[in-house]
């Protein structure tokens, strides 16, 4: 009898490591936990008892590598945080890997998510840490191909998977169907804050959290978060996905990991010639399904029908009315088709969360940006840290594939700040900080961040090399990131660690006695009087003339004369440019915050030189 009862929890966890679907994945894990007579809400010590009662070789080397990520000193075996309620809004990949980082720092985790399955096929360029971290924390275990294939990519759907088997083995509570309509101001007396959910009677609604993650995705900004605009030229993308059957025949047929227009002239001409087609780029993933996303070029999408009638308002443009939707499948068939030679037999589109062929267009014109990752709220004496992360902080460009990637420094992030808060750190010093790791996020590249990948944590100097957790000083983030309560609040503490302005006013006059007499240089403050560049160059020649030939420049050549002074800083003085080049030709305004970092990082190099 016994011997029957542990067949069947072995065949319980298999059936919970192999789940296809959310669903699947829920209801097995519930059956394991009740068939083991593990509490899942004993959140503290489920997973060890999880791992002592499921004794099941094939389980070994998950517990092995949970346990070697758990050991990580940064987690204090568990106790970093164990005080510590937070409540993560989305079951994304972002808010999964942040649950999971938080759970592992011994707090207690909600997740919630509005929707009950995980539909999206579409399929995610990783990079090598991010391929690395997941491996690191048994990705195989719970999907076989991971990353087997020639370029590194992941289904969206699979990887919340992987995500949300951690995260439940983990001890985190993640509530699909529920959706997140605000937060409730603590009640006084002894009661904190807590989520407006709907439907409202759902357990969810009687947690009380002192943290809270918001990674509901690139259209959800919680209040208190103001939201940058980055508008470029009109872009308009489609995707598709095509039932895989797994032949022979359709596991030759190549990839296609980017082909941009300027790189492949001929290519996109006969797409345009032969088919009708014009693209600015495609790729072609082969996953779960046959993943193709490409740019189209207006023209021909009005050309070929698929957009009916020509707006100059974007939103009018794709509005569901104006798109024929045959058309458009049309449209994205025959661009797959061509691209992968007729190669692909039998090419089917793959059903969408709604059971209709995934094929999507978007607009991807506009990107989003918060102003700032994080700020602390106070009511009643109790103390809410809201931190952004993923989509919802920064709005990833897709064909950089900079989604995930960024997404997870910024989970990982947010658990270092969410560790230093159960540290006791001041909400001032802590915002500060959070803030200097998030000006270097929209910089990061797989090339200049470490490449040493066995050793990334949630410490930022793991993966950052060079980073400055103080280039943002608390004086500087305090009327972002503090709410008007605690902004006026004389008693609270963290004001005795208000640095005053002066810094700034240091700081300016440093930058003008140092360019002072160069022509075309004038500067009168920390934003506008470095756009053209002249002043960056004008510091340098100051300390360094032999790097710079200033008859040479051109103040009107304001990309390349940025260029010029980033790399020469950079290429000098290893400081990272915090913006690039073509950016300040934009008409947008220059971030003063992002400036002051540069300027700070660019002063302490050059007086250290100069010392
Ligand atoms: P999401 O995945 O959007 O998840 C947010 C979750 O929050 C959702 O599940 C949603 O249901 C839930 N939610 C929202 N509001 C509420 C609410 N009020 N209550 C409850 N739940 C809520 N990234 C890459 O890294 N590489 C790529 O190659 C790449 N290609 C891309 C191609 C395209 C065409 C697009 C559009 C994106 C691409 N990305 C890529 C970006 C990537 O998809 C995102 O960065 C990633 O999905 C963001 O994860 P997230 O967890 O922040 O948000």
């Amino acid at each position: 009898h016994a011997s029957n009862i542990q067949t069947q929890i072995h065949a319980l966890f298999d059936r919970f490591v192999q789940a296809q679907t959310c669903k699947e994945t829920q209801q097995n894990f519930i059956e394991l936990c009740r068939h083991l007579k593990v509490e899942p809400r004993d959140y503290k010590h489920f997973y060890s008892k999880l791992k002592d009662r499921l004794n099941y070789w094939k389980a070994k080397d998950l517990w092995q590598k949970i346990d070697k990520r758990a050991a990580h000193p940064d987690y204090e075996q568990g106790q970093a945080c164990h005080q510590h309620k937070c409540l993560v809004l989305g079951a994304g990949p972002c808010g999964l890997r942040t649950a999971i980082e938080l759970a592992l720092l011994g707090a207690q985790v909600v997740v919630l998510d509005k929707r009950v399955s995980f539909m999206r096929n579409n399929v995610l360029h990783l990079w090598l840490y991010t391929i690395r971290d997941l491996l690191n924390l048994g990705a195989k275990k719970f999907y076989g191909r991971f990353c087997s294939g020639s370029i590194h990519h992941i289904s969206i759907r699979q990887l919340q998977l992987i995500l949300l088997k951690l995260a439940l083995i983990l001890g985190v509570e993640v509530h699909t169907g529920v959706t997140f309509e605000g937060l409730l101001e603590p009640a006084g007396g002894s009661t904190g804050w807590r989520a407006q959910v709907s439907p409202g009677s759902h357990t969810a609604a009687a947690f009380e959290f002192d943290v809270f993650i918001s990674a509901g995705g690139g259209r959800y900004v919680p209040d208190g978060f103001k939201i940058k605009e980055l508008r470029g030229k009109l872009a308009i993308g489609i995707t598709a996905n095509f039932v895989n059957r797994h032949t022979k025949q359709e596991a030759q047929v190549q990839e296609i990991s980017g082909v941009a227009r300027i790189y492949n002239q001929k290519f996109f001409q006969e797409l345009q010639s032969e088919i009708g087609v014009d693209l600015e780029n495609i790729v072609y993933y082969k996953d779960d399904t046959h993943y193709f996303v490409m740019t189209a070029k207006k023209g021909s999408l009005l050309k070929k029908g698929v957009i009916k009638q020509d707006f100059p308002d974007v939103n009018q443009l794709l509005a569901p009315a104006n798109v024929n939707q045959e058309a458009l499948q049309e449209y994205a068939y025959d661009a797959a088709d061509f691209s992968t030679d007729h190669m692909l037999p039998d090419l089917e589109f793959a059903k969408n969360h709604a059971g209709r062929p995934d094929v999507a267009m978007f607009d991807f014109t506009c990107m989003h940006r918060a102003e700032n990752a994080s700020l602390v709220k106070e009511r009643k004496g109790k103390r809410l840290l809201v931190a952004l992360v993923g989509d919802s902080l920064v709005e990833p460009f897709w064909p950089l594939g900079t989604g995930i990637a960024r997404g997870f420094l910024a989970a990982f992030d947010t658990a270092w700040m969410v560790r230093n808060w159960g540290k006791g750190v001041l909400p001032l010093e802590l915002l500060a900080e959070r803030e200097s790791m998030y000006q270097l996020l929209s910089q990061t590249t797989p090339e200049n961040t470490s490449k040493n990948y066995a050793s990334y944590s949630i410490d930022p100097s793991t993966r950052y090399p060079n980073v400055s957790l103080s280039c943002i000083k608390p004086t500087q983030v305090k009327h972002k990131v503090l709410d008007a309560h605690l902004l006026t609040c004389k008693s609270c503490k963290c004001h005795t660690t208000v640095t005053s302005l002066r810094r700034l006013e240091d700081l300016l006059s440093w930058c003008q006695k140092n360019t002072a007499g160069y022509k075309h240089v004038k500067v009168k403050d920390l934003s506008e009087s470095w756009r053209s560049g002249m002043a960056l160059c004008a510091l340098i020649h100051n300390f360094r003339p032999e790097l710079i030939d200033l008859s040479s420049l051109d103040e009107y050549n304001i990309t390349g004369t940025n260029k010029l002074a980033f790399d020469l800083m950079e290429r000098e003085f290893g400081i990272t440019p915090v913006m690039r080049a073509s950016e300040m030709t934009t008409c947008g305004k220059i971030d003063q915050l992002s400036m002051v970092v540069y300027l700070t990082q660019i002063r302490n190099a050059l007086t250290e030189k100069e010392t």
